[in-house]
């Protein structure tokens, strides 16, 4: 299937081409023209999947389309995000793919200064990509008003209730029109995402891909066992030996991710963390910096990191493992992105068996727990089966997750990589 086939204008069509992309991915190929069709939709799909065309696509179609017929300047359509990043990239996708049409869209998220933002706002957007407290300012101010929105899109709407954005988004919804279109995207269909949905949702048409686990499936998985004072050193060998240019590592604190970055600088990587301590601006150097390469490793908090999109990210790295396996999920879906090949390693410290035995639930999949020569432990293990020892990189093995086929790698990527394409 093609894009052509799904009913976009000429304009759209066009921006995706100049995007280099040939066939929409099953996400897309389900919610565009769902959205087009004007009902409302409740997908699950991770981020990775194509997700954010799914929705802006359609969306921007819908919003060109209502401005031609009506020629009142309003805003449109609002998107709520979690964080300020998925905010941000949500816009980027907004002007890429709307460049050849005449709309106007503002990103608005805390961290940065009021004032340019409310210029913004005062001059007129016909779309909102926002994170809901910042928003909630600005309608306290009289900045903007939502009274005219025909689309309302909740992304990663599961993200979103789990930072506590609930009250939030009910006091945002209540300055919208009743009759409106909404579509509510999500990595899982958790009761609350289920409880919001019936909440704002009117009769929505369900888009579940293959799981809430699709962005797990198409990353290679691996995990090591080491003592938890010698993960900096691990990973500084992971990085030397297997040369990779670009990491994403995930840190459970603050904290830890600044020390860490700390420790990979004395060891002669390029690092910077990035976490909420830090402001907007910091953060998108950071982010820049990784992106051009000049950083080689950027150290994140899961908040931070929620929504990132670093095209060809091959790597992430789990330095601690987090205590939600959702947020697994979500931390190795900024890899294998758009059909790219990904790996994402787990370094387990003795006492973190177990989330690793919940995250395997999670995911579906058997994640074998390897100990690099070297590198063994020290601590006494806790319970469950020995661990293999590997002197070199591991082997391949075919995907527990729903029973993918394995493909061929390259050398030094974990075992168990499914080839697909994004679904
Ligand atoms: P998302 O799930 O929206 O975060 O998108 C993941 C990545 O896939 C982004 O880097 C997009 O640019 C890319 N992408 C989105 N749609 C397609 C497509 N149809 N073909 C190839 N890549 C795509």
């Amino acid at each position: 299937m093609s894009f052509d086939s799904l009913g976009l204008s000429q304009e759209l069509l066009r921006a995706v081409k100049q995007q280099g992309y040939t066939t929409p991915t099953a996400i897309q190929m389900q919610s565009i023209p769902a959205v087009l069709n004007g009902g409302d939709v409740m997908a699950s799909a991770q981020t990775g999947t194509g997700k954010t065309a799914a929705f802006t696509l359609p969306m921007l179609q819908r919003v060109n389309d209502g401005a031609e017929r009506q020629r009142t300047p309003r805003v449109r359509a609002l998107v709520l995000t979690p964080t300020r990043e998925l905010a941000a990239q949500v816009q980027q996708s907004v002007s890429t793919y709307g460049r050849y049409l005449p709309i106007r869209a503002a990103e608005i998220y805390g961290g940065a200064p009021m004032g340019k933002q409310t210029a913004i706002l005062r001059r007129g957007v016909d779309i909102v990509v926002a994170t809901p407290g910042r928003l909630i300012d600005h309608l306290e101010r009289g900045n903007v008003q939502l009274g005219g929105v025909d689309i309302l899109v909740l992304d990663e709407a599961d993200r979103m209730l789990d930072m506590g954005f609930k009250p939030a988004i009910e006091r945002i919804v209540k300055t919208l029109p009743a009759h409106r279109q909404t579509l509510l995207f999500s990595a899982t269909f958790s009761g609350a995402v289920r409880g919001l949905a019936q909440r704002f949702l009117n009769a929505p048409q369900l888009i579940e891909m293959g799981g809430s686990n699709a962005a797990a499936e198409a990353v290679e998985q691996a995990a090591y066992l080491v003592d938890s004072h010698r993960k900096s050193e691990l990973l500084s060998h992971l990085i030397g030996s297997r040369n990779w240019h670009q990491v994403l590592v995930f840190t459970r604190t603050k904290r830890g991710a600044d020390r860490l970055a700390e420790q990979l600088e004395r060891a002669g990587i390029r690092a910077q963390s990035i976490h909420g301590d830090k402001s907007q601006g910091q953060r998108g150097r950071a982010l820049n910096a990784f992106k051009r390469r000049s950083v080689r490793a950027l150290v994140a908090t899961d908040v931070a990191a929620r929504g990132l999109d670093i095209t060809g990210l091959a790597n992430v790295v789990n330095y601690d493992l987090p205590n939600n396996p959702d947020d697994y999920v979500h931390r190795i879906g900024r890899t294998g992105r758009g059909g790219d090949h990904g790996s994402a390693w787990s370094f387990v410290g003795g006492d973190e068996r177990r989330q690793l035995q919940a995250i395997q639930r999670t995911v579906k999949a058997d994640i074998p727990l390897q100990v690099l020569e070297g590198f063994e432990p020290t601590q006494r293990r806790r319970s469950g089966p020995p661990p293999s020892r590997r002197s070199g990189p591991p082997p391949r093995r075919p995907s527990a997750a729903a029973g993918r086929s394995t493909s061929s790698r390259g050398p030094g990527g974990p075992s168990g990589h499914s080839s697909r394409r994004p679904s």
